[in-house]
């Protein structure tokens, strides 16, 4: 029988019909040929190919759960599977999109009211502008629901922000930054959307990354940054306004597990069915066997469970702990899955040429960010035994 090189074993993107299915399979065809012939490339350079947005714009995804605004109206579970093909590729690619398409639109849809919206949804949409989302602070990762020490102040019509943002992802060259600080005045965490030109805002590119090269991520320096009452998102009060966005981004980033771990799978098979010692070709050993049908459970059980996750937020019940549960579960599994692709690869495993390289470095940064494999399981544990372990 001919070998099925296809980590889709369940075929679950057959349940897609019609238009989304088009959509899927045009966002694999522009990864296939716009991005995998220059990813190793760009990812070495540690450079962003500028040149892909507006191909990227032409696939006409952007904000594609998001209703009106020039949005498409689709359903999660679609955006899981662009999230999936995305990063079967490049997930510095996937990581780009969705710091854009997720986090910053998200904010702006989320936490945004209906002028903000109707002014920067539609021109984001298009990607004529790129967003970028700054939580993290240099001291300040894991802790950031209580601790954030960026502060805001307002003064008359204006607000005053100053403080440190590291990683943050396409604000490099972003048009605007989401940015996230605590008010002076009551304590509680507020947004802001920051224009790349504002005289009191500085974004250094973070250099020498192992993983995500191709990622633009800046170190931001806020002096005394005057932003207007205007261009504060006037739906975040709280913390839990920007935990929001997060819920939908971390269900996301699982997807992207799934496609990290499927684009490992498939150069796998694919390198050992081509690969011969002992006069035949790998893939008929049993130990390689093994460890390739090891990976296919894995990548399995996460492509089930991110379609049921995926359910659920279309269904409008998803909880954080369903996402922190996929988001933890996923990228385990991920690292599993390409450390054992990576072996399959013997010497060449290392070597950037062969790809593989690559998707294991870039699934570290994975595994971290949108919250760590501790932090996830601690939201899961407080929530299954009622105990917080934050505190
Ligand atoms: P820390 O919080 O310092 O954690 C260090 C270790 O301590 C981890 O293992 C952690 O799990 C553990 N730990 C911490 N607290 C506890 C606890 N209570 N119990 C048990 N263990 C604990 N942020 C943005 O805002 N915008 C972006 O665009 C963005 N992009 C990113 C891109 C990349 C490539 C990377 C690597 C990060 C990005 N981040 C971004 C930041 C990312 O979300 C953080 O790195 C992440 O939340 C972890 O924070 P930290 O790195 O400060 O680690």
């Amino acid at each position: 029988a001919p070998p099925v090189v296809n980590g889709d074993f369940y075929e679950l993107s057959a349940t897609l019909t019609g238009e989304d299915r088009e959509i899927q399979l045009k966002v694999r065809d522009f990864m296939e040929t716009e991005i995998r012939p220059i990813a190793n490339e760009y990812w070495n350079k540690a450079h962003f190919p500028m040149h892909i947005i507006p191909l990227m714009a032409k696939l006409n995804i952007s904000g594609l759960t998001y209703k009106g605004y020039g949005c498409a109206g689709k359903s999660a579970l679609l955006e899981g599977f662009v999230a999936m093909e995305m990063a079967r590729v490049d997930s510095s690619i996937s990581t780009f999109f969705g710091v854009h398409s997720g986090l910053a639109m998200g904010s702006i849809y989320l936490c945004g009211s209906e002028e903000q919206k109707q002014h920067w949804l539609p021109i984001m949409q298009r990607m004529e502008i790129i967003g970028a989302f700054g939580l993290t602070e240099p001291e300040v990762g894991s802790g950031v629901a209580g601790g954030l020490t960026t502060t805001c102040e307002r003064i008359g019509d204006e607000w005053v922000i100053n403080g440190q943002k590291k990683w943050i992802g396409n604000a490099t060259f972003s048009d605007i930054t989401i940015i996230w600080a605590r008010d002076l005045a009551d304590n509680q965490v507020k947004g802001f959307i920051v224009k790349k030109e504002n005289p009191g805002f500085v974004a250094e590119k973070m250099q020498d990354k192992m993983a995500l090269r191709t990622v633009q991520n800046a170190l931001i320096t806020l002096t005394d940054c005057k932003v207007p009452e205007t261009d504060r998102l006037q739906n975040a009060n709280s913390f839990k306004d920007t935990a929001n966005v997060l819920r939908m981004t971390r269900a996301g980033v699982a997807w992207q597990a799934v496609g990290c771990g499927r684009g490992a799978y498939e150069l796998a098979l694919k390198y050992t069915l081509e690969r011969k010692q002992f006069g035949r070709p790998i893939a008929g050993f049993q130990l390689v066997q093994d460890l390739l049908v090891t990976m296919l459970g894995d990548l399995t059980a996460m492509q089930t469970l991110v379609y049921r996750l995926s359910q659920l937020q279309d269904g409008g019940v998803l909880t954080d702990e369903h996402a922190s549960l996929a988001k933890v579960f996923s990228t385990l599994r991920m690292r599993s899955i390409v450390d054992h692709a990576r072996e399959l690869f013997g010497g060449n495993g290392i070597l950037l040429e062969y790809d593989i390289a690559r998707f294991v470095a870039d699934a570290e940064a994975i595994y971290s960010y949108e919250g760590t494999k501790e932090i996830n399981s601690l939201i899961v544990g407080r929530a299954i035994t009622g105990e917080s372990a934050f505190v």
